[in-house]
């Protein structure tokens, strides 16, 4: 029609898809779990707006996900009655990349990872994945509370340019409708299309219905096919653990299983219900420093989705938490900024956190193999709540772990307490070296003395540690002391000696000083080596070189 018009994508728009479509292939069953998942968000964005516009919900009957399929046309629909589109949002939503997740994704994939599909599903390119099944896609799009004749229609071969078109339509949400590619049959079956969305949409919260067929053709007859129940709110004992993962998997970011969860209510005068999960494995973004944009905890208020909201619930040091909050006693229509100083929140915030640290520690103690796993990925991120949170500053610093001279190779493995309980007789500290890598601080002559008097030494390499250590004077009542800093421990007969060495060497003391001049605070007779002749030390006050270094790298 006339009132065609034709746009090209935005550049960046054509490289996702490209990338998409080629890194996708093998996991190319995911591209419904994307349609899905998007009209499950419609449906919920349209829910929340309605509370404060009842009168947009009006016309339809409830919020649903249907889809269905045309063996002859050779297409697969997946339709909604969620909030739908205008004509400026299709363009701004599907025709340009307006999130920056969208970014990093691209970022992140020109680089090595260029193929690892793993990494697609944590950044929101899910329409696109359309693409990977399908050479021709089809949106009809109208938005709540808009008038019929303000449809949108929406088309692309995906290859460059898509087709924009006004129509008529009489019912709101989104429709999307795949055109198939020519081997890509598996998906025309019932059977594979209800096996798919019980696998990854199971627990989408809204009802999924498909038709029934009548020899491998749908029928006029709608059934429901997904649980659609919000699992968090069934009691514990009626939840197996296959249920528990695949509602992971349906919060999405994740293709892998989680490593552990925990799953609480909490009665009283605020009632609240907790899901969370550690996942297996970093996100990309959470390497990449991710700190804006948080996303993996859902805020719900009695089982309505209001938002993503883990900058809200969770610390920052265990921003790689994810799951589901569901609130009884909030008003629906909070706000970001009313969230924000909230003191219902505080309280549900600080039950996050026990509930987090509750299950870490569990895992330390019962499960060493996955409390490896979480330490490998996780570890140091946690360090960052020794300053964030100093409620919290001993619960962390028992999870803690470091490579030691009592402990095999470069393994993070012991913990204060296991070092405190190995302390020797008289021994009134907790002694560590911070350097680069392992190597450097299990090399290090500054561990000479130590060793000779058989004191454990904890060996931190990561680059965390020496900004950690700013926030972290002492566990269990006994000070941490940098090997580097201050004096070796002596016992009588070690001090006698070291005076009569001091007092032997105080020509070459004295001819030294006057070489080095102002290079040096001091030169002394130390207890400090074994084997090597000298060594350089810090005075109590200073600054570790490592720190020094790190701080001249940022250009302080
Ligand atoms: P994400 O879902 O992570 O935002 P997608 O690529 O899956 O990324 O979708 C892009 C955007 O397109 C969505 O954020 C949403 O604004 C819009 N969109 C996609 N599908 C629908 C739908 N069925 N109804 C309304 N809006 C949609
Ligand atoms: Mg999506």
């Amino acid at each position: 029609t006339a009132s065609t018009e034709t746009r090209k994508f935005e550049a960046e728009v054509a490289q996702v898809l490209h990338l998409v479509t080629h890194s996708l292939y093998s996991h190319k069953e995911i591209f419904l779990r994307e349609l899905i998942s998007n009209a499950s968000d419609a449906c919920d964005k349209l829910r929340f707006e309605s509370i404060a516009h009842p009168e947009l919900l009006a016309g339809e009957g409830e919020l649903h996900i249907d889809v269905s399929w045309d063996e002859k046309a050779r297409t697969v629909t997946v339709r909604d009655n969620g909030i739908g589109m205008s004509r400026d949002e299709v363009v701004a939503n599907i025709g340009t990349i307006a999130s920056s997740g969208t970014r990093r994704f691209l970022e992140a994939m020109s680089g090595e990872q260029k193929s690892d599909a793993r990494l697609i599903g944590q950044f929101g390119v899910g329409f696109y994945s359309a693409f990977v099944v399908a050479d021709k896609v089809t949106v009809l799009s109208r938005r709540a509370g808009a008038p019929d004749n303000e449809g949108v229609k929406w088309e692309s071969d995906g290859k460059g340019e898509y087709s924009l078109e006004q129509v008529e339509l009489g019912e709101r949400g989104t429709t999307v409708v795949l055109h198939l590619k020519a081997d890509e049959d598996e998906f025309l079956k019932r059977w594979q299309l209800t096996s798919l969305i019980r696998k990854y949409s199971d627990h989408v919260a809204f009802p999924i219905r498909m038709p029934k067929d009548k020899d491998g053709q749908p029928t006029d007859e709608w059934e429901t096919v997904n649980d659609a129940g919000a699992l968090w709110t069934k009691p514990k004992s009626e939840i197996s653990d296959e249920d528990y993962i695949s509602f992971y998997k349906s919060l999405g970011h994740d293709f892998n299983d989680p490593l552990a969860w925990t799953h609480n209510r909490v009665e009283g005068s605020q009632s609240f219900t907790t899901l969370l999960y550690l996942p297996a494995q970093p996100p990309f973004d959470l390497m990449m420093g991710g700190r804006d944009e948080r996303k993996g905890l859902k805020l719900y208020i009695k089982r309505v989705f209001i938002m993503d909201a883990a900058e809200e619930l969770l610390p920052n040091y265990l921003r790689f938490v994810r799951g589901v909050v569901d609130a009884d006693d909030l008003p629906l229509n909070v706000s970001r900024e009313l969230l924000q100083h909230n003191r219902q929140l505080d309280r549900i915030k600080a039950a996050c956190v026990k509930r987090v640290l509750d299950l870490i520690e569990k895992l330390a103690k019962d499960e060493p193999e996955k409390f490896a796993t979480f330490y490998k990925a996780f570890g140091n991120t946690l360090k960052e709540g020794i300053s964030e949170d100093a409620n919290n500053r001993e619960r962390i610093a028992r999870l803690l772990r470091y490579a030691s001279t009592k402990s095999e190779g470069a393994g993070q493995t012991v913990g204060f307490d296991d070092y405190i309980g190995r302390m020797k007789v008289g021994q009134d500290a907790i002694w560590y070296i911070t350097a680069d890598s392992y190597t450097a601080a299990a090399g290090s002559p500054q561990l000479e003395a130590f060793k000779a008097r058989d004191i454990e030494v904890l060996l931190m390499s990561d680059r965390i540690d020496e900004w950690m250590l700013g926030s972290l004077n002492e566990y269990g009542g006994k000070p941490l002391k940098s090997v580097a800093k201050g004096e070796v421990p002596l016992d009588e007969a070690d001090r006698q000696k070291q005076e009569e060495a001091t007092k032997a060497a105080e020509p070459l003391l004295r001819k030294l000083k006057e070489l080095l001049g102002d290079r040096v605070g001091d030169v002394k007779v130390s207890a400090r080596l074994t084997d090597s002749p000298s060594c350089l030390a810090l005075s109590d006050y200073e600054m570790a070189p490592h720190l020094a270094r790190l701080l001249r790298e940022a250009g302080h």
